[in-house]
């Protein structure tokens, strides 16, 4: 099965444009050919080169090209492919770090939530400790009160209701 191949040939003599083609196929391409008569026209969109030194070399010029533009797609693929995996791993780092943030200040809220005894004032230390509000105050560690129950106020609430 012939090798598909468009071609640009570069070539003032007629005769030797033949040839040139007459050699392609007869080292199994199937040419789409189109002669052009100087350079400036070589322009029009010829992806590769090869440059013409000997006929019988011709074929596996050709044949040494195509492999080199594969070659370039295949990198170029394979750089995409890297590229595109490279920005995935951005996306998720930044995810994890929004993540963290949003852990970290939900953290905080419940921190700054301390329980708060709705009968007698006082307040749970992070020893489970029921201290007044007035210590807790002074020492600074009040930020925003949950309201709560402390045992003994929860036994008298008990009390006066059973
Ligand atoms: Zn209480």
């Amino acid at each position: 099965m012939p090798q598909l191949l468009r071609v640009l040939i570069l070539e003032d003599e007629p005769t030797d444009f033949e040839l040139a083609v007459r050699e392609l196929c007869r080292e199994g391409f199937l040419p789409a050919v189109l002669r052009v008569e100087n350079e400036a026209d070589l322009r029009h969109g010829a992806a590769d080169f090869v440059p013409k030194q000997n006929l019988a070399r011709l074929g596996s010029s050709v044949r040494r090209a195509l492999n080199l533009a594969a070659e370039r797609a295949r990198r170029r693929r394979a750089e995409e492919a890297l590229e595109q995996r490279e920005q995935q791993l951005r996306e998720a780092a930044t995810d994890r770090e929004r993540l963290s943030r949003q852990l970290q200040a939900t953290l905080a809220q419940l921190e700054s939530v301390i329980p708060f005894c709705a009968g007698c004032q006082k307040i749970r230390d992070d020893r489970g400790v029921w201290n007044h509000v007035k210590s807790c105050v002074q020492n600074g560690s009040l930020a925003a009160l949950g309201h709560s129950l402390c045992p003994e106020c929860a036994q008298r609430l008990c009390a006066s209701t059973g």
